[in-house]
């Protein structure tokens, strides 16, 4: 008699819980705010955002027990799919306009996995465009002023000025440009090899400024180890041409892992990739030039580019 009670009240007990179970699910995956209510606090139902061919994040929720993970709930409107990704911080972000791509990225502590992870949803679907992408990085910004800076220029203005302008050069040709920033903002390494990687592009060039001591001048080419050392040459020895001497072109590798890239943007992308460096920023000769003929150099950088995919 006491076991058959038992038993009644296990089933009971049981099939209450299964119920719960069940409508927990259903309501998690019918309605985010309903369920995550207990769960999570909403910080920002602002970011709903819709378009066409991009990412939208519908909700930001903070979660109330460890005040660390975010859920976010993404749509992929081109195929109609609802995903749920739990990141520690998330954000989004448009990073061309003008190419109608809208490419944004969301960004955790472990931001190149989650990459990773969307690009094998929708990085077919954005990018079926055949032509080849490539990205042009203007080195730091926002904080960052970026050490070649000098009296005449702040480093991140003048290779933000030196993207910007290839970037328009190469508005009508057959490349597709992507930017990792197009305006005066910080951006952190993470980010940017995010972006990279989200992106995929045949080829990546990073612009920056050099500064040392003032004992050191010439143009710097920095390549990755997938790179091609013939292109790397190619844009060091044409951008001399403008007046300042090639200082090096070079591969720097990690000591720990030596058959690894030192260079961040390097080691963390999977791409053909190189960081020009103009000139130094503290040598007098070479920050004349810079500050005279950044333009033509810009565009001898892109001369080359459109030669490469020749
Ligand atoms: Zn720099």
């Amino acid at each position: 008699m006491k076991n058959n009670n038992l038993s009644v009240i296990l089933i009971g007990v049981l099939t209450l819980v299964i119920v719960v179970l069940g409508s927990l699910v259903y309501v998690f995956q019918k309605d985010s705010v309903m369920l995550t209510s207990n769960i999570y606090n909403e910080v920002d139902s602002q970011l709903n955002w819709v378009n066409d061919s991009a990412i939208v994040i519908e909700k930001r929720l903070e979660s109330v027990n460890d005040n660390k993970k975010y859920k976010i709930k993404i749509k992929l409107p081109t195929i109609n799919i609802y995903k749920w990704i739990e990141v520690s911080w998330v954000e989004y972000k448009i990073i061309s306009e003008e190419d109608k791509i809208k490419v944004h990225y969301i960004y955790d502590n472990n931001g190149i996995e989650y990459f990773q992870l969307i690009r094998d949803d929708i990085g077919k679907l954005i990018f079926d465009d055949t032509r080849p992408i490539i990205v042009l990085d203007a080195g730091h910004g926002g904080m960052d002023r970026g050490g070649g800076s000098n009296n005449l220029w702040d480093e991140k203005d003048m290779v933000l000025k030196i993207t910007l302008k290839q970037r328009d050069l190469l508005k009508d040709s057959d490349i597709r440009v992507i930017l990792t920033r197009d305006e005066d903002e910080y951006i952190t390494l993470f980010d940017r090899c995010a972006i990279i990687n989200y992106i995929e592009p045949e080829i990546l060039i990073s612009n920056h400024i050099n500064r040392f001591n003032g004992t050191a001048k010439g143009i710097e080419v920095i390549y990755n180890r997938t790179a091609n050392v013939e292109f790397a040459w190619d844009l060091a020895n044409a951008l001399s041409t403008h007046g300042i001497d090639v200082f090096r072109v070079w591969n720097r590798k990690d000591d720990s892992f030596t058959s690894m890239d030192y260079y961040a943007l390097h080691k963390y992308t999977y791409t053909n990739s190189y960081i020009l460096e103009y000139g130094f920023a503290d040598n007098e000769r070479d920050a004349k030039i810079i500050t005279d003929k950044w333009e033509d150099m810009a565009k001898t950088v892109v001369k080359m580019i459109e030669n490469y995919f020749e």
